[in-house]
């Protein structure tokens, strides 16, 4: 029945499912690879115009090494394809002196025996006139190596590379739904009909705990927001010469974090909450701006960032995908050990 058979099978080709397809299909598998939409898209996690990247992961020192990693393959994803990905602009973690930003940043930073240096309040002012904090108590740590990727660059090259080495990439095509063979082996049913592959590799995002069986429900999905200010006193203090890419955690109220005017003056200057939002499903959140939304990116701002308050240009939604721990979800599949999850990067 199944006519077609093959190696492996990536389902979602958004960030992750692009980077593994690529990986793949260079080791020499025979891949296919599935996604709902046709990626770069809106609808998931990989959208926005820009990311931030830096090494000294406050999260868990255990994740420095993934990022050094992440690192050598984003500059070998430009020399490859030819595109610019990755721009280094010094990354500045603020905070309370015990907040887990800068607590975090530093300790995984010393673990790891990576470059940082320790700022007070005044000293940040200084490096970075835009950064007014209203609590004299902050303090920050700046990395040198932090700095921006564009995701939707990075996932057209690595389609488009995957390609090229041979992986059969199918857009606008949902997996409906897969089963594990008792013998290895995985099926997958599309509208189109039925696939077979001897591993699976789930990287479906935000629609992964549909897909996960028992461990779905433990992920849960967010809506989280971002503007593009047009300040009012201009964009000279924040081009990407002068200004770094950010995480701010106040004593009190939600974390933020924001990126340069990486588009010049075309574009406004990023910011969005890094503080989980409302729950919601992929298929049915908002992901437009409301005009709920703006009002607390203007009370952080005016506090600590004064000259990058003003009009807010453009704003969206994009969707986190959180496990309890914040972990990331890497591995095999409990019952499944000829299925891949990456999903949950929290
Ligand atoms: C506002 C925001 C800011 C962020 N900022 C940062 C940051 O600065 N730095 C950072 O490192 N990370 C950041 N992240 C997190 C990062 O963007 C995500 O971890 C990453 O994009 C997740 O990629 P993904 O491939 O898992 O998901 P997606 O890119 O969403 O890919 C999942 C894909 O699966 C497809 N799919 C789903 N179900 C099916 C199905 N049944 N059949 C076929 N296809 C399917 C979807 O169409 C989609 O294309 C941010 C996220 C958001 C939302």
């Amino acid at each position: 029945m199944s006519s077609s058979s093959y190696d492996i099978a990536v389902l979602g080709l958004g960030a992750m499912g692009s980077a593994a397809a690529l990986e793949l299909a260079t080791a020499g598998l025979q891949v296919v690879g599935f996604d709902r939409h046709r990626p770069p898209h809106r609808f998931g996690s990989s959208h926005g115009r820009s990311r931030v990247i830096r090494q000294a992961y406050f999260e868990d020192p255990a994740y420095v090494p993934l990022a050094l990693r992440a690192y050598e393959l984003w500059n070998r994803l430009e020399r490859d394809s030819g595109e610019s990905l990755m721009r280094i602009t010094g990354a500045v973690m603020i905070g309370p002196p015990a907040s887990t930003v800068v607590t975090g940043t530093i300790a995984a930073a010393e673990r790891h025996g990576l470059d940082h240096e320790v700022l007070e309040a005044s000293e940040l002012t200084r490096r970075f006139p835009a950064f007014r904090p209203a609590d004299p108590e902050t303090a920050a740590v700046f990395e040198a190596q932090g700095g921006t990727v564009v995701p939707e660059t990075a996932i057209r090259a690595q389609l488009r590379l995957a390609a090229r080495r041979g992986a059969e990439l199918r857009f606008n095509q949902a997996i409906e739904s897969w089963s594990a063979e008792p013998g290895g082996g995985v099926r997958l049913q599309t509208a189109e009909g039925e696939v077979r592959a001897d591993r699976l590799v789930l990287t479906a995002g935000a629609w992964a705990p549909d897909l996960l069986g028992g461990i779905g429900p433990r992920i849960t999905v967010t809506r989280q927001t971002v503007v593009w200010m047009a300040p009012s006193a201009g964009l000279a203090l924040f081009l990407p010469d002068v200004f770094p890419v950010w995480v701010w955690e106040p004593a009190s109220g939600p974390t933020f974090y924001g990126l340069p005017a990486l588009e010049g003056f075309r574009g406004g200057v990023k910011v969005g909450i890094h503080t989980l939002g409302e729950s919601c499903h992929p298929d049915s959140v908002d992901r437009e701006l409301r005009e709920s939304d703006e009002p607390a990116f203007h009370t952080f701002l005016s506090e600590n960032i004064p000259a990058l308050e003003g009009r807010v240009l453009e704003g969206e939604a994009c969707l986190y995908s959180n496990t309890p721990d914040a972990n990331f979800v890497l591995g095999h599949h409990p019952q499944h050990p000829q299925v891949l999850i990456a999903a949950g990067f929290s």
